[in-house]
């Protein structure tokens, strides 16, 4: 009876086993190079700016999504799979027509995200060290830095980016493209971006966007900021 029972248990931990790894073969993602990453912190870290909700759905469904087509894109190109990320994307040119657009759109889309977790999470303020002072030189002021990006960000028509881009020698500018775009797609590199896609703020803020550009700066991390200018000086930052 206790054997029997226990059998049972097992066999139903068994079928429970096959029923799930079954649902998971038919969700699967696409098998790829790339992966998602997981945010760097809980999702309601950036309530100060951004609700959890639309962190949930950003990142597990919008930025997972990216991620999968992106895989989907190149399944067939094993050779062009195996490229970084940040150099996959300077040769959009070269690659085959079938897969040019998606590449750009969800590559784009799996930079732009994974570079937008990483430099939120944080208590905002103000950058400090050499990027304050390189912000001072390029800009004039943090102010006039805060102006430009959210100017970028609140004129960009429909969905794109607004960008702070960094040269190799540390010099600072401002960018803004449409979609799922990005500097890196002519050799820049970012040194940060809002997401100004309506997907990035409707909850909360509907169409105030220029509400959103204001706020954000309230979830800025600047020690990872400062870590991506170091990295963009020491020809280490990837995407
Ligand atoms: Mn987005």
């Amino acid at each position: 009876m206790r054997l029997s029972s226990r059998r049972g248990l097992l066999l139903g931990a068994g079928a429970s086993a096959l029923v799930a790894s079954r649902a998971f073969a038919q969700t699967a993602p696409a098998a790829g190079p790339f992966t998602l990453p997981p945010l760097p912190y809980a999702p309601e870290a950036n309530e100060a700016a951004i609700d959890t909700r639309t962190m949930q759905i950003h990142h597990d469904l919008h930025h997972a999504a990216y991620v999968n087509n992106l895989n989907a894109a190149l399944k067939d190109h094993g050779q062009i799979g195996g490229l970084p990320l940040g150099v996959l994307l300077t040769k959009l040119a070269e690659l085959p027509d079938t897969i040019r657009a998606a590449v750009r759109n969800n590559g784009g889309g799996h930079a732009n995200h994974s570079m937008f977790w990483e430099i939120m999470g944080g208590p905002g303020g103000t950058p400090s060290g050499e990027l304050a002072e390189a912000i001072t030189r390029d800009f004039g002021s943090f102010e006039t830095l805060r102006t430009r990006l959210e100017t970028a960000g609140n004129t960009q028509f429909g969905s794109g980016w607004a960008f702070v881009t960094v040269s190799p020698e540390g010099r600072l500018g401002i960018a803004q493209r449409p979609n799922q775009d990005t500097p890196l797609m002519e050799g820049g590199r970012v040194l940060l971006g809002n997401d100004v896609w309506e997907h990035a703020y409707y909850l909360r803020y509907q169409n105030r966007r220029a509400e959103y550009t204001r706020a954000w700066w309230n979830v800025v991390n600047w020690d990872a900021v400062a870590k991506r200018y170091a990295a963009a000086k020491a020809g280490t930052l990837g995407i």
